[in-house]
């Protein structure tokens, strides 16, 4: 059983009445402990992708599960208690409190949960520590420069120890340097702490640095790279086979479908 399995993934917008299809059957499994990168053109609906993955939004049609449990089905505490618990978040800003330091920053998921202070502020401690950072755990975000912040916000992702880590455009606000800086460390902590990770960036280079890359484009999710291929993007096929057909989940039969989005 994979880590995340995806199956039939529809997902529509409209605009000034006229209907976006951003996902249009996507299926795709994540194994436990991959890094992955995902690429493609700006409005090719790689946030949108993320956004479902990570639970944030709700697709028109389709299932997904996360560790065996069929996660559509939930209801809305259930969702929250899923994405604080196995789920870590790092956008393209960083987010993080101007008034608070770096390490209470970091511990602020651990906080919130009323987790022990003492406790959460040495991991916090331990993960800036991580990311080369220990030297300014006591600054605050204004005296950080936006790479280091950027690395603040990946530890706070990170601290309350999630099954899975999401990035949207982590690197998108960075200079190449320090952007190639960020796409190490996330080498680097799913390696060593074994979270899965799916990074959606711009950077074709950082992309194919990443274990596993796969491409969006015209709503489908497709392999850069094929097995045992050699950098050339792979022919028209889904990236985990197409299972059986359930009749809810095709556009015609669900009668949500054109109605979704408008948000
Ligand atoms: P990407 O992350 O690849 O740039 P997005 O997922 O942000 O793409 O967007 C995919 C498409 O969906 C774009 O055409 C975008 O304009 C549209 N879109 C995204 N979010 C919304 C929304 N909340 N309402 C309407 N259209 C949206």
């Amino acid at each position: 059983m994979a880590l995340i399995e995806l199956r039939r993934i529809f997902k529509s917008y409209f605009l000034h009445g006229k209907r976006i299809d951003v996902l249009r059957d996507v299926s795709l499994d994540i194994e436990k402990g991959e890094l992955v990168s995902l690429i493609g053109p700006s409005g090719a609906g790689k946030s949108t992708f993320l956004h479902v993955l990570g639970t944030l939004d709700a697709p028109a049609a389709g299932t997904m599960t996360f560790d065996g449990r069929s996660v559509f089905t939930m209801n809305d505490a259930e969702l929250a208690e899923l994405r604080n618990r196995s789920i870590g978040f790092v956008f393209q800003s960083h987010f993080l409190l101007p008034e608070f330091t770096a390490v209470e920053n970091v511990a602020m998921p651990a906080l919130l949960r009323r987790l022990d202070r003492k406790q959460a502020l040495h991991d916090a401690r331990e993960l800036l520590e991580r990311m080369g950072l220990l030297a300014r755990a006591e600054h605050r975000p204004g005296e950080l420069s936006g790479g280091e912040s950027q690395r603040v916000a990946l530890a706070r992702a990170l601290v309350l120890k999630p099954t899975l880590l999401l990035a949207d455009e982590p690197t998108g606000n960075l200079d190449p340097a320090t952007g190639e800086s960020i796409h190490n460390l996330l080498r680097e902590v799913n390696r060593e702490l074994g979270v899965t990770a799916v990074v959606v960036t711009h950077n074709e280079e950082l992309a194919r640095s990443m274990p596993r890359q796969l491409r969006m484009a015209t709503g489908s999710i497709l392999p850069v790279v094929p097995e045992g291929g050699e950098g050339e993007d792979a022919p028209l096929s889904p990236a985990v086979p197409t299972p059986p057909t359930p009749a809810a989940a095709t556009p015609e039969a669900t009668p949500g479908f054109p109605e979704e989005g408008g948000e």
